[in-house]
């Protein structure tokens, strides 16, 4: 049995203590998290802040660190970890009671996340500029949002969690500006001709769509008053800086074999370039199936599932991670848009041969009274015919396709299997010829 140290209890460092305690018994399990709170869903905050939750803010935690106690973990809150000595084997933390705490361990398991990158501009630091990581920045920005003096609210990067807010504040009945240097929003996740139907959906609600521009500078005394941008400089109340996360790791990333960003290189056991110490989540590597490689992609589902493998592995049953495909979705005022893998862009960005094919129907049969449009992206290396990504916008739920695509690309499915998959047929829910088997057999 060991001793086994978990730094960091949100969603990776929750699943890998809800793994330990519900599989294997006798292990002594410490937790040592900064934050007062564990497992807050970052993914509900827009909703919450958009007024569309029921119930308030307590559902959007599945666990907390009693609920943890009981389980058998003992857990430490508002305690930082502040230094690790991997020979000695101990972890070196502060809180309000032990200034100078100590804790010796088995096993080390890093779950430290992630944190908002925040670009060195004037006014950064002025009164009204937001982050939106835990659940004490949207309370901050729910409060805000109150006073009769924000009107105009100011969304600097348009990924999903950019966008996503400034339909929140729109609903809010705030005037809203959504900046981006890229030309279009969720640049990432989506080819350029999706990411318009989003663009013109955002733009269509009122949200004044400010791309290709670059915020230089936050203006105000002492409180927000304006942005100036390369192209132009306009008043606002509120900033909120949503621009990317970067790996939280600087307490070791000179001791341990880092990626290219600084997240911790771990391999598909979740274990680091030191012996006994594992990194899971937001703060670790993934193994990207669409590229074939290690890559950095900070989702919720990604730090869950490097828990569980660390969970396993760290009690002695050898697992490996199947790796990731990056799958999300959004939906913004009823626009839905899922991908998992690679865009067409992004593959030429990196040099891989990729074709693609596109096909654009109707949910359901003609006859069927309501019916929605569907747009499909297949992407596939152009040699092997492999696929490496798929796009999908509707306002049908069309959702449950992204994890077929994402089986798909983990399994190195060809464009040529795909085209004769046992693909149901019920008109209630599609055609006979539907828009996946369509876009298969086009494929070149
Ligand atoms: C607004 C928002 C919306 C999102 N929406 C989605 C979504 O819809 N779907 C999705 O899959 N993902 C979403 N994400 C991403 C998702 O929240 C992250 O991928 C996820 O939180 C990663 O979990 P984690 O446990 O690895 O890291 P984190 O959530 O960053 O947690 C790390 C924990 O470690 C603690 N910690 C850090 N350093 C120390 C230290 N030195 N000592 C002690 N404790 C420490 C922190 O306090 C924190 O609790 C969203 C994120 C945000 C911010």
């Amino acid at each position: 049995m060991s001793k086994i140290v978990i730094v960091g209890a949100n969603h990776a460092g929750t699943a890998a203590i809800n793994t330990i305690l519900d599989n294997y018994k006798g292990n002594e399990v410490v937790v040592l998290e900064r934050n007062s709170n564990t497992s807050f869903l970052g993914c509900g905050m827009a909703l919450w802040i958009g007024d569309q939750i029921q119930g308030g803010s307590d559902g959007l935690f599945y666990s907390s660190p009693d609920k943890l106690r009981e389980k058998g973990a003992k857990v430490s809150i508002n305690t930082e970890v502040t230094k690790v000595d991997f020979d000695a084997k101990k972890v070196y933390f502060t809180n309000a009671e032990t200034p100078n705490g100590e804790e010796s361990y088995d096993k080390l398991i890093f779950a430290t996340g992630s944190l908002p990158i925040i670009p060195s501009i004037p006014g950064k630091d002025l009164e009204n500029v937001q982050q939106v990581k835990l659940f004490q920045d949207a309370q901050a920005v729910i409060d805000k949002l109150d006073l009769k003096e924000i009107k105009h609210v100011t969304v600097v990067g348009a990924g999903y969690i950019g966008v996503e807010l400034a339909e929140a504040f729109q609903r809010k009945n705030k005037e809203v500006a959504l900046v981006d240097t890229a030309e279009s929003c969720l640049a990432t996740y989506y080819d350029a001709d999706f990411n318009k139907l989003m663009a013109d959906n955002l733009r269509n609600h009122g949200i004044d769509c400010k791309f290709g521009q670059m915020v230089k500078e936050i203006k105000g005394s002492s409180k927000v008053e304006g942005v100036v941008t390369d192209k132009e400089e306009f008043a606002t109340d509120m900033v909120i800086l949503a621009i990317g996360f970067r790996p939280n790791t600087d307490l070791c990333k000179d001791q341990l074999e880092t990626f290219r960003n600084g997240a911790y290189l771990v391999n598909k056991k979740q274990e680091t370039s030191i012996k006994d110490v594992y990194a899971i989540g937001d703060c670790a590597t993934v193994y990207d199936n669409a590229i074939d490689d290690v890559n950095y992609i900070a989702l919720a589902t990604n730090a869950v599932r490097s828990g569980i493998v660390a969970a396993h592995n760290v009690c002695g049953t050898e697992i490996e991670s199947l790796g990731v495909q990056g799958s999300n979705g959004i939906n913004i005022y009823d626009l839905k848009m899922i991908s998992t893998g690679i865009t067409l862009e992004k593959a030429k960005k990196l040099g891989m041969e990729v074709s693609h094919t596109d096909f654009e129907d109707n949910q359901r049969p003609e006859f069927m009274k309501e019916n929605d449009i569907v747009k499909l992206r297949i992407v596939y290396e152009t040699k092997t015919k492999r696929v490496v990504g798929m796009q999908c916008v509707s306002e049908y739920d069309m959702s449950m396709l992204n994890h077929m695509f994402s089986l798909a690309i983990q399994e190195k499915v060809t464009m040529d299997r795909l085209a004769l998959l046992d693909i149901f047929f019920l008109p209630h829910f599609n055609k006979p010829y539907n828009y996946i088997t369509m876009a298969s057999i086009l494929a070149k």
